[in-house]
């Protein structure tokens, strides 16, 4: 795919974006040897967009049998604690196992399949974790690119920066940045004023089929009413609706949590290709173009898995699974 000879741990990576999917696209490529990896962030911190804004649960039974083989691979690692804190809470998925929720959360009701190896992890630590001693740099937007013979000019706010590879990791703003069809869809996140008899070590609840879900978080609950909303990328439209449909499934899917007084909220952005999966790998159209994009709501889960199939196609050849490629979604 690459015009030039130069051995792929000598080609000069250039990663558009520093939340999880290029932060994590960073560390294994730096891990397995790439001698120059620069990430382009056009905030000054990391996690100002989804990568900040997410519920942080690692969450390992994926609805999508194409993502299970990942999730597993990044649970494991996620789950060990040497990326960052985790908290081996446990999940519920409602309605889809015989265990008793109020076994595990005593306020809730229903029946669930408990799931061990869940759990909550610290985002913006992994985040640090990932990228340590990286060359990030910060307040740089992306502009364009352009080809001159054998490598790409990336045409930034901050001047001109040379690639042999492109990394397209810009989250909601990846379809923009790399002509590809993704939607950012925005979610709203609660929590709820702090209550004592709220344990941390309590499971996360998920009912998939009702669409909400809650932890422990802050001494209060963290809840969400799973809304989609298409949006354009950074438009976190406050939507009050949410709230009443939050309110609505829980009096009556869980009552016994009684009345909760929301003490912040938050809305973030998953965005996602047509068919639900990620993108991994080299553009159909564009040499030297790759793409680590549209992570949904999964890439705190999938990070660690997601950046080393990126980073092991690059430097190994390891091959992409064609459910995953770019070229699922560009026909030649
Ligand atoms: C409400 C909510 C709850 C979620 N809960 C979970 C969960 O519990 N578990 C889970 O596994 N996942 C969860 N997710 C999903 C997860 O947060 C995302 O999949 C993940 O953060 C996406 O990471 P990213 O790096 O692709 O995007 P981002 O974090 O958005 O990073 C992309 C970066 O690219 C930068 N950028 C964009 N354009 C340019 C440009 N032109 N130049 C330079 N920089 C640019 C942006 O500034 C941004 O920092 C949730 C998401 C949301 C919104």
């Amino acid at each position: 795919m690459l015009p030039d000879q130069t051995p792929p741990p000598q080609r000069r990576y250039v990663i558009v974006g520093a939340g999880l999917a290029g932060a994590s696209t960073a560390f294994h490529l730096r891990r397995l040897g790439a001698e120059q990896v620069v990430l382009l962030e056009r905030e000054r911190l990391p996690d100002v967009h989804a990568s900040g804004r997410n519920a942080a649960m690692v969450r390992t039974t994926m609805e999508r049998p194409e993502l299970q083989a990942l999730a597993d691979e990044s649970a494991a690692e996620l789950r060990s604690g040497r990326l960052a804190a985790y908290r081996a809470t446990g999940g519920l998925l409602l309605g889809q196992g015989t265990d008793a929720v109020a076994d595990h959360v005593p306020p809730a009701r229903g029946s669930a399949n408990f799931q061990a190896g869940d759990g909550v992890i610290d985002v913006a630590g992994l985040l640090q974790r990932y990228l340590h001693g990286a060359d990030v740099r910060y307040a740089c937007g992306v502009l364009g690119v352009e080809r001159h013979a054998t490598e790409l000019r990336v045409r930034t706010t901050e001047g001109d920066v040379r690639a042999d590879v492109l990394i397209n990791a810009a989250g909601a703003w990846a379809g923009e940045v790399g002509d590809l069809p993704l939607t950012p869809r925005n979610r709203t996140l609660y929590v709820s004023q702090p209550d004592a008899a709220i344990k941390p070590s309590w499971p996360f609840l998920w009912d998939l089929d009702a669409g909400y879900y809650l932890r422990p978080e802050s001494g209060g609950w963290l809840l969400c009413a799973c809304d989609e909303r298409d949006a354009a990328p950074g438009d976190y439209i406050d939507d009050e609706d949410v709230l009443l449909d939050l309110g609505a499934k829980l009096r009556k899917h869980q009552p016994e949590l009684g009345d909760l007084r929301i003490a912040r909220s938050w809305v973030g952005q998953r965005t996602f290709a047509p068919d639900g999966l990620p993108i991994v790998g080299f553009d159909a159209g564009t040499p030297g173009l790759f793409h680590v994009a549209g992570l949904g709501g999964h890439g705190v889960t999938l990070s660690y898995a997601v950046g080393k199939l990126a980073a092991e196609a690059l430097l190994e050849g390891r091959r992409i699974p064609e459910a995953l490629s770019a070229g699922r979604l560009q026909p030649s």
